[in-house]
């Protein structure tokens, strides 16, 4: 039997348009996020979701020596949840970058509350297949759906609800590509609904 969760990575204010680090078309997937959020909670599966959550310096940053604008950091408007996103109070929070020497761009290094690691929630889930929404594609979403595939979950990458920050113009493709090459499978919202039907 195949135990399904959803994971929704980082859609967070500051990763939507008009954030610190903006990602194009990041509001144009939360309502497609919204679909799957409610097809999974109307079935009582699991519904996690990470968050992006930095401490003020960080090796992460610019300033300290990273590669990204100052973004998320915890407790700050820019770290909430966007406010078209709608998260079940069931929902399983996450979250990853505290570490201030490391960037954690996978969901893989994140952890709830009370340090219990992603992949120990999932373990104690019994999910085999994991379902990859949210922002971005070229970082979090495909360093997550990479440890994924190395630690032996199912993948599926909900291809129109990811978005990318394309630093280069085809980073977002490639790193598809490259989730696919570990063995990932790609899904469409407009085809979600017969594997949803699927025993
Ligand atoms: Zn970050």
């Amino acid at each position: 039997m195949t135990n399904n969760a959803l994971l929704v990575v980082d859609v967070q204010n500051d990763f939507c348009p008009g954030g610190a680090l903006g990602v194009s078309g990041g509001t144009e997937i939360i309502p497609v996020i919204n679909t799957y959020i409610e097809k999974f909670s109307s079935r009582h599966w699991p519904v996690i979701a990470t968050r992006d959550w930095h401490p003020v310096k960080t090796k992460h940053f610019k300033e300290y020596g990273g590669m990204w604008p100052v973004h998320c950091v915890r407790e700050t408007p820019g770290a909430e949840f966007h406010p078209m996103l709608h998260l079940p109070l069931t929902t399983i929070l996450v979250y990853k970058g505290m570490d201030p020497e490391k960037d954690s761009y996978s969901a893989f290094h994140a952890e709830d509350k009370n340090g219990t690691s992603l992949e120990k929630i999932l373990r104690s889930l019994k999910t085999s297949q994991i379902w990859i929404a949210g922002l971005a594609t070229d970082y979090c979403v495909k360093f997550s759906a990479l440890d994924a595939r190395n630690l032996g979950f199912h993948v599926k990458i909900l291809i129109d609800a990811v978005r990318g920050v394309n630093v280069q113009p085809w980073d977002s493709e490639h790193a598809v590509q490259e989730i696919v090459k570990k063995g990932a499978e790609i899904i469409r919202s407009e085809n979600a609904d017969e594997i949803f039907e699927q025993p």
